[in-house]
């Protein structure tokens, strides 16, 4: 599929009509490849959104919530407080736990959602603070996650989930679209006005085509798609990831240089944060890796240090580059 030949037509897909046959194809097969990558049957709905994540933090308890509907959220970092921040507009929400008092570097298990509360809201990777969780939380309400910065990583349980929603662009393609899936019954609820472009029904409808779709990050998600069902679906990338994050995280345990910044149970299989022992090494070591062809590996500046981030695309080979500058270093130090 040449990109300025797009299917034989003698054109580009971002020259063709978004209604053509040819596009059609592609929203179809796009939706169908994550109904089948997650095994999600017909109670769901799958749409392709724009707007980021970000228009998700507010559109979910729009569409969830009445106004006096009660909601609980779980707050471990930098995106789980922005979605909590949008929520509170639309309804009573209960932020029932955080990690902030330890610069969120573990994702909080010590809590109950009440049995008041519609859903219960987390992030399953917090991409700033290298938290991921590694079970999801027992309870009779459906989970609604802000899977952005890993979709499509892992194996989930879908049926706990009442909404999941992810921004293409950390794991599945170029920014410009926002996957949703829903559970269609949670949907029609509210007494309030749902503009027509912020109403899940609207888009689930016209699937996805309510207006002009973003075609090409779709086709590039699709394309995405595609590539991890021949890795073998989500359980084969899941191995892929793991071996990965695992020689990143051995390094960091063993090299007396560095150490991680997150409890080891917690840690991120798409973004390892970890810092210098000797923090005054950080930036001969940022200025080596970069001299070495190793680029963006600076964490986020409310964490400091380094932040690999190993997502689906990231072949293990370059994660192998920068795990062997680490052991080189701490032999010149050593
Ligand atoms: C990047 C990110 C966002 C923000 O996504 P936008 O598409 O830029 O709005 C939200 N949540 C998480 C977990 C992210 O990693």
């Amino acid at each position: 599929m040449a990109a300025k030949d797009f299917n034989g037509m003698g054109l580009s897909l971002l020259e063709i009509s978004h209604r053509s046959k040819q596009f059609m194809a592609v929203m179809d097969e796009a939706e169908a490849l994550v109904c089948e990558l997650l095994g999600l049957n017909d109670d769901y709905g799958v749409v392709f959104l724009t707007g980021g994540a970000s228009t998700q933090f507010f559109m979910a308890p729009m569409n969830l919530l009445n106004r006096d509907d009660r909601a609980s959220y779980i707050d471990t970092g930098v995106w789980a407080s922005k979605a909590i921040e949008e929520a509170v507009h639309f309804a009573h929400i209960d932020v029932l736990a955080s990690s902030k008092d330890s610069n969120y570097n573990y994702i909080p298990r010590d809590y109950s959602v009440p049995k008041y509360a519609k859903y219960l809201h987390i992030t399953s990777n917090n991409t700033i603070f290298g938290s991921q969780y590694h079970f999801w939380p027992d309870i009779e309400q459906c989970i609604v996650c802000d899977m952005s910065s890993d979709m499509f990583s892992r194996p989930i349980p879908v049926e706990k989930f009442g909404l999941i929603y992810a921004g293409a662009q950390k794991n599945m393609g170029p920014a410009g679209t926002t996957l949703v899936i829903v559970r269609k019954d949670l949907l029609g609820k509210v007494s309030h006005h749902l503009p027509s472009m912020l109403d899940y029904r609207v888009h689930i409808k016209n699937g996805s085509m309510y207006n002009t779709p973003p075609v090409f990050p779709i086709y590039v998600s699709m394309l995405t798609m595609r590539w991890i069902k021949a890795q073998g679906g989500l359980s084969g990338i899941q191995k892929i990831n793991e071996s990965k994050a695992k020689i990143i995280y051995d390094e960091i345990d063993a090299n007396p240089l560095f150490k991680g910044t997150v409890n080891t149970t917690d840690r991120s299989l798409m973004n390892a944060c970890f810092v210098m022992n000797d923090p005054t090494l950080e930036k001969e070591f940022g200025d080596l890796a970069k001299s070495n062809g190793i680029d963006g590996i600076a964490g986020h500046r409310s964490v400091g240090g380094f932040r690999a981030s190993i997502y689906n695309a990231m072949p293990q080979s370059s994660v192998q580059v920068l795990v062997d500058l680490m052991k080189e270093y701490a032999v010149k130090k050593g």
